[in-house]
């Protein structure tokens, strides 16, 4: 591996990226006293994979020594029977990661690992935090030298440098300065301490397998590690699990109010995963049926954008009495890389991933659900294809409301600039999208809709009221100007 500066240009590039994506979305598990610690984390990742996939890693700990595997790429692709042989040990984290800042690097992979003077450490975090620049800047005046671009290292920093005696208490002391959105694991030789920040962004919920403990982002990693549901970690929660007792603390000051991310219900979260005890298939069916209410239209069919907008198409199908039709076929397959063609086949990167069932369509008015509109391209194009396959109407359907307002919390949303909803009207988006009829979720319904579950959400993304303000941005970390080249022979 070899590093090199690039040049001019695309250093701007670099630095421009960096600064607009610096979202991670992610997922995190942990597990404490089991014999098969990392399989067990390797069986919760597997189910998150959703939540990022771009890299993924495991840290393992047996007591005394920890063993730590990461890659690029797929859960399945990263880790085998051999590679989990390797993990010895009773305890264990792991990580999934999606970035899009450009740095798809394994050096930002994480769980990431320190060895600090009370001990080793392994931190894998899910949520972004609004202090991280001006930490670093702050850190790396006074000589910190920071080994990746993720935000994330600087709770590791911060860590390291705490005079606090334990693990845990310097963790707690790490945290207690920064702000944002954490749902994060630490491994030490012997415990395992789960946290979410006063706020509550992300989700984290405790189970039990076997008199083990196990964290994870979501209830389906639960299922398929064939563990019991204990509870959600509530906002500003510690649990420190050592020698399988677990010890819950609430060091943080408590935030005016809770903040849970309603675009996991929306989007980002799976279906069969439940929220704060809340499913969120049900949740995105009652999202469907109060559009149908609110934006009715007279079709013959409801057809669902697969997979984001199936829950919600089928809630409005039930409530305005209209056939659901798997009129849009989703290619399950698409990866990442695909060969691209030329650049004749227009829009290749939408058609590759769904395709209408033309054979159903001639002569039919149709309405597509969606759960959110990013930049519109996904739409535009689905609309385009609905036409050409002879439906005689194609109408759309949003079960949220515009997307107006990036994320800074841990969804990976491209910048405001780039949000179709930021600067267009409904009827220009419309327009743009090439739709008889288009209806948005108002925000008020999403928000009545979001008072069954009970608890406080962020809805910063419709409403741009942001529960925690963006700190200085600074300057990009100087690691981005560096971009790895991997040498032919290494790569896969
Ligand atoms: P776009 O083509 O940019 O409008 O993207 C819209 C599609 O992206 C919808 O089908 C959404 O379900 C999906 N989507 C929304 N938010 C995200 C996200 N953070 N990451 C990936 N896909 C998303």
């Amino acid at each position: 591996m070899s590093l090199r500066l690039p040049p001019d240009d695309e250093r701007d590039l670099l630095r421009e990226r960096a600064d607009d994506h610096f979202h991670d979305e992610c997922g995190v598990v942990g597990v404490h006293g089991h014999p098969e610690a990392s399989q067990i984390a390797y069986l919760g990742l597997y189910a998150l994979q959703h939540r990022g996939q771009e890299s993924c890693g495991i840290v393992s700990s047996n007591g005394h020594e920890q063993s730590v595997h990461r890659g690029m790429g797929l859960v399945s692709d990263t880790f085998h029977e051999r590679t989990l042989a390797r993990l010895p040990g009773r305890h264990a984290v792991g990580h999934v990661r999606y970035s899009t800042s450009g740095e798809t690097s394994l050096r930002n992979a994480q769980p990431f690992y320190a060895t600090t003077d009370s001990g080793p450490v392994a931190i894998a975090h899910n949520g972004n935090l609004v202090n991280a620049r001006p930490i670093r800047r702050e850190l790396e005046s006074r000589g910190a030298i920071f080994s990746t671009s993720a935000d994330s290292e600087v709770i590791v920093h911060l860590l390291a440098r705490s005079r606090e005696r334990t693990p845990e208490e310097r963790l707690i002391d790490a945290l207690s300065r920064v702000k944002g959105a954490f749902s994060l694991v630490m491994l030490t030789d012997d415990a395992l301490v789960a946290a979410r920040d006063p706020y509550g962004f992300r989700p984290l919920v405790l189970g039990r397998l076997d008199g083990a403990w196990v964290v994870a982002s979501e209830t389906c990693a639960l299922d398929l590690m064939d563990a019991h549901y204990e509870r959600d970690l509530e906002p500003g929660e510690v649990v420190v699990i050592r020698r399988g007792r677990l010890r819950t603390l609430r060091p943080f000051a408590p935030a005016p109010r809770e903040a849970f991310c309603i675009f996991e219900y929306i989007y980002f979260a799976r279906p069969d995963s439940n929220l704060r005890r809340h499913n969120v298939y049900a949740f995105r069916k009652e999202l469907g049926r109060s559009l149908a209410r609110e934006h009715p239209v007279a079709v013959d069919m409801v057809v669902p954008v697969l997979d984001s907008g199936a829950a919600a198409a089928m809630g409005f199908a039930e409530e305005a009495g209209i056939p659901y039709e798997m009129a849009l076929i989703r290619n399950h397959y698409v990866q990442r890389t695909f060969i691209q063609p030329a650049e004749s086949i227009r829009h290749f990167g939408v058609r590759v991933k769904h395709n209408p069932v033309h054979g159903i369509l001639p002569g039919k008015r149709v309405v597509l659900v969606d759960d959110s509109i990013v930049r519109g391209t996904t739409l535009k194009k689905i609309v385009q294809m609905f036409r050409a396959s002879g439906a005689s109407e194609v109408h759309v359907r949003i079960s949220s409301p515009p997307t107006v307002g990036p994320c800074h919390y841990g969804i990976d949303t491209p910048t405001r600039e780039e949000l179709i909803a930021h600067n267009s009207s409904v009827e220009e988006i419309r327009d743009a999208i090439g739709a008889d009829s288009l209806g948005y979720l108002s925000l008020d319904a999403l928000r009545t809709t979001a008072a069954s579950l009970k608890g406080g959400f962020c809805d910063a993304c419709f409403s741009d009221d942001y529960p925690v303000p963006v700190e200085a941005r600074g300057d990009t970390p100087q690691l981005a100007l560096f971009r790895e080249v991997v040498d032919e022979e290494d790569a896969p």
